[in-house]
């Protein structure tokens, strides 16, 4: 079955980009350069412009931006990282691969990002970093959390997988923390044709370090300083990635746009994002809260309207995570139990959001 309104349409999101890919695609092929070429180090310019910021490292997914991230800082094991426990699994599972422990703090109810007044309760003498997440594409209450690392003399990496050009208080996510880790799954604001990622840092030495780990510890080929990984950007990501930048704020209004009509058009029994001029929200997930929230998503599906939900199990109750399946986390519980997210995306027209709108006003118990 074809929907009228599908969640998301990966094609018509990028059919605007691709006579520029397939142009694109034959320059590449004439250059006959596959790896950590021209276009990595130009994308990790231009990104790192869009940010102000001077260094960027591209790497190859998000996950991997992040495990670099605490890889690069030479944390113990058994050192405590501070985590949302209502992310994606991907952020509590970069800690585990690291040999560290992931301690789970509730969100705030409204903005569904970390609370910083848990992550105060939660520091203990074994914690070394925050890894705040700017969840749905509104950044997390900074300036708290900001103030809590410093006292506390903690490192902070932001996931920003979610959150490509969002900004709190007119600063961009991903340049408050020693680390800003970006994902360019191809669903991500900022979407690549397949797996990429970036990360931003703060200080030469974290770069210096960063660029050995992604390429098996090597600057210089064959010399190998430290125990490095695979993790490169693809030159051909980076370079259909260099194509879409300059499009990321156009993608970001429109994403805004269509917020806005559920926002002012959508009943009031449907709990919506909230609204603070502290915060430019880039909605990469526009979410609604609901009891009946399977109910609904039943009934849209009916009406031919795709819908997902962010996410549908907490990551203390996954089965990949049964050292923790023991552990309450009433705030993230309700929020998975309630969470539905509706079409919003750069594929989408004015159109479909009203005609999602429409559908959503007639529903009745
Ligand atoms: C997508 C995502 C990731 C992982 O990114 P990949 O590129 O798929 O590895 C990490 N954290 C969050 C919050 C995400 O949404």
């Amino acid at each position: 079955m074809s929907l009228t309104v599908p969640y998301e349409n990966l094609k018509m999101l990028n059919r605007p980009f691709e006579a520029a890919f397939k142009q694109k695609f034959t320059d590449f092929l004439d250059t006959g350069w596959y790896i950590l070429g021209n276009e990595v180090t130009k994308f990790e310019e231009e990104f790192g412009d869009y940010h102000n910021e001077q260094y960027v490292v591209g790497v190859a997914n998000g996950l991997d931006a992040l495990i670099l991230s605490l890889k690069a800082c030479d944390f113990k094991d058994g050192d405590e990282i501070i985590v949302p426990s209502n992310t994606y699994i991907a952020t509590i599972l970069s800690i585990l691969h690291c040999g560290l422990v992931p301690v789970l703090v509730e969100p705030d109810m409204e903005t569904y990002n970390i609370d910083p007044e848990n992550i105060l309760k939660a520091i203990s003498n074994n914690t070394k970093a925050i890894m705040v997440v700017h969840l749905y594409g509104q950044c997390c209450d900074m300036d708290p959390i900001i103030s809590i690392a410093l006292d506390k003399k903690l490192k902070i990496i932001e996931d920003c997988a979610q959150a490509h050009g969002a900004s709190y208080k007119g600063k961009m996510a991903g340049t408050f923390g020693d680390f800003g880790a970006f994902s360019f799954y191809p669903t991500k604001n900022l979407g690549a044709l397949g797996d990429a990622g970036a990360l931003i840092c703060k200080s030469e030495a974290h770069y210096q370090k960063l660029r050995q780990l992604r390429n098996y510890g090597s600057e210089k080929k064959y010399h190998n300083e430290v125990v490095g990984y695979n993790s490169r950007l693809d030159e051909i990501q980076a370079a259909f990635l260099r194509i879409k930048l300059p499009y990321l704020n156009e993608i970001n209004l429109h994403k805004k746009k269509l917020a806005a009509i559920y926002l002012t058009e959508l009943r009031e029994d449907f709990i919506k994002p909230v609204l603070n001029k502290d915060f430019d929200n880039v909605y990469h997930i526009f979410n609604i809260r609901h009891p009946q929230r399977d109910r609904i998503k039943a009934y849209l599906m009916e009406n031919r309207i795709g819908t997902e939900i962010h996410y549908p199990i907490a990551p203390h109750k996954q089965k990949a995570l049964k050292f923790m399946n023991h552990l309450n986390y009433p705030v993230s519980t309700e929020i998975h139990n309630t969470t539905l997210s509706l079409p919003c995306s750069f594929a989408h027209t004015v159109e479909d959001i009203y005609y999602v709108v429409e559908t959503l006003n007639n529903f009745t118990l």
